[in-house]
């Protein structure tokens, strides 16, 4: 890549940090949410509105409102106010964002992100803010502070690699959720994050694709892997009385490198016997209300054990995303919980019970994989993927968010011959975000995500100089739809494919043709490598 293009400006800006200084450049920031889909959520101050405006038609007490929650928001986490209160800034989080390592401006790193907003509490909430002011560290709420939260806040894609480091465990994503719990109270939001929120509440999944569709969707998949392996799988939708209830994210029944894994599932389950239904009403498991509010991600995130209860299942288990798992882990519980109309989740084919989901009632199609697999439950013939030099980049919620570090990794050293683990300092907990999470993976972003990316995107390239690494794998919908245009930019050669899409090449299945293609249709190579 030309020398030119990672040459960052590290000269300390000449105005203090207290001035805000932003500048909506294009490729810098996501557009406004559109009204017909704030309408619909019922959130409040719907408007055409234009970040790059001088004018952003702000409700007329937008000052009072923002204080006002800001004072709610203190009231109800415990968390938010202590996280305001302790920091020492030591500045260990300042080089851990690759949202600074990428662009170099000292408002990324997560320190002085979360000053913007610490800055207005110590105005407004505390002692010495209020009687010293700026030699507090405190500043009036303007309406260029706003934006300066909007541009910032939505430059973090509530990755959690900061806190991390910080010495005194203080999570700046939890942070930047207040801050744009407090800019949705006036309405400013970004349409990547309402939209499909929206769709989500209009039909069920973040594409907005109607049950109908849905159906078919399912139908052309089974299809295909009929014509792969010359297996009729079986899927059925809003089945009553099945054991499992499986939820996957929207994007892997409509998105590209999504298809694959859900071909993968299909097989997988298929040739395991697997007791299971897809549902139509709860056909996303991601959810973008995370990246608005508490409240929308709750009302979100409800259809899913409503839907459980239903249908009559035992348990529910969860497909390959990131953000899905965060919400599921760590909030479903007590947002919709408890779930005591279901059954501590049982492997009905190894036995195993998932002691870590006794309360959720919710399996990570990894970890039941894994267990399959370890139990020699499966037939794998890892060589159908000998094709690929395999890395694997650690999603942040299922990583940082839930803890899942090896059996992503057990099971891709069971599907294939060649794994190649990124360097140390950028994998499992200190994983490198994707750089487009959290909303931010517009297209009318993308400057500031190949940047956010770079991080990543460089540990990619240190793999595919040294062993040749020509496949990134994931467990995220959002990291297969924009890993892709991050590694073309950095690092072409390498593409883009979920666990289970290596899973459903190498799983034997019994009473199947011999295989020609692999689940992207291209001719098996096996043995084919070359060193
Ligand atoms: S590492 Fe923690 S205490 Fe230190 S500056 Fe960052 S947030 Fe503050
Ligand atoms: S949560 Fe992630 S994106 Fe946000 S400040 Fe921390 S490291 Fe940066």
């Amino acid at each position: 890549m030309p020398e030119e293009r990672i040459s960052i400006d590290l000269t300390p800006p000449t105005k203090s940090w207290m001035e805000p200084t932003v500048k909506f450049r294009k490729g810098t920031y996501c557009y406004s949410a559109v009204p017909k889909h704030q309408k619909y959520l019922d959130l409040p101050y719907p408007r055409e509105w234009n970040p790059a405006e001088e004018d952003w038609k702000l409700p007329e007490h937008w000052k009072e409102i923002i204080l006002k929650g800001m004072k709610d928001l203190l009231g109800q986490y415990r968390s938010f106010k202590l996280f305001l209160d302790i920091c020492v800034r030591c500045g260990a989080c300042a080089d851990k964002c690759h949202f600074f390592i990428g662009s170099g401006d000292p408002k990324n790193m997560p320190v002085l992100r979360a000053e913007l907003l610490r800055s207005v509490y110590r105005r407004y909430f505390t002692s010495s803010g209020k009687i010293l002011g700026r030699l507090a560290g405190a500043r009036e709420l303007t309406e260029e502070v706003l934006k300066e939260w909007f541009y910032y806040f939505f430059q973090c894609t509530e990755c959690r690699r900061c806190s991390v480091f910080c010495p005194y465990g203080i999570d700046t994503c939890e942070i930047t959720m207040m801050g744009r719990e407090l800019l949705n109270l006036v309405g400013c939001n970004i349409n990547w994050v309402v939209e499909p929120a929206s769709n989500c509440y209009r039909t069920g999944n973040h594409l907005g694709v109607p049950p109908h569709a849905f159906k078919s969707t399912l139908e052309f998949a089974v299809e295909e892997v009929k014509e792969i392996t010359g297996i009729k799988v079986e899927a059925t939708i809003n089945r009553k009385g099945a054991e499992v209830l499986f939820i996957s994210p929207s994007a892997d029944y409509f998105g590209n490198p999504h298809w694959f894994t859900f071909l993968g599932y299909l097989m997988l389950f298929h040739e395991i016997g697997l007791d299971y239904t897809w549902s139509a009403y709860a056909s996303e498991g991601g959810n973008f209300g995370l990246f608005h509010s508490s409240e929308l991600a709750k009302r979100l995130n409800a259809k899913i054990y409503a839907e459980a209860k239903r249908l009559g299942v035992k348990w529910i288990l969860g497909g390959e995303c990131g953000h899905m798992w965060r919400v599921l882990h760590q909030y479903m519980d007590t947002y919709n919980g408890p779930a005591d109309f279901l059954e501590e989740p049982v492997s009905p084919i190894t036995g195993t019970h998932f002691d870590n989901a006794k309360s959720t009632k919710m399996v990570h199609i990894c970890e039941f994989t894994a267990d399959l697999i370890k139990n020699n439950k499966l037939k794998l013939d890892p060589s159908r993927n000998d094709k690929w030099k395999v890395t694997y980049h650690d999603s942040c919620n299922p990583s940082r968010g839930m803890g899942l570090f090896e059996e992503p990794r057990y099971i891709l050293h069971h599907a294939g011959n060649y794994f190649y683990d990124m360097p140390e300092n950028t994998i499992k907990e200190r994983t490198f975000c994707c750089g487009s999470g959290a909303g931010l993976g517009a297209d009318e972003n993308m400057e500031i995500r190949l940047r956010g990316g770079f991080p990543r995107a460089n540990a990619v390239k240190y793999v595919h100089e040294k062993f040749g690494v020509n496949l990134l794998t994931c467990v995220c919908a959002i990291d297969k739809a924009t890993l892709p245009p991050l590694l073309e930019y950095w690092v072409p050669g390498v593409e883009v494919a979920g666990i289970h899409e290596l899973v459903g090449n190498a799983l034997v299945m019994s009473g199947e043709k011999e295989r020609t293609t692999d689940l992207r249709g291209e001719p098996l190579t096996k043995f084919q490598v070359i060193s």
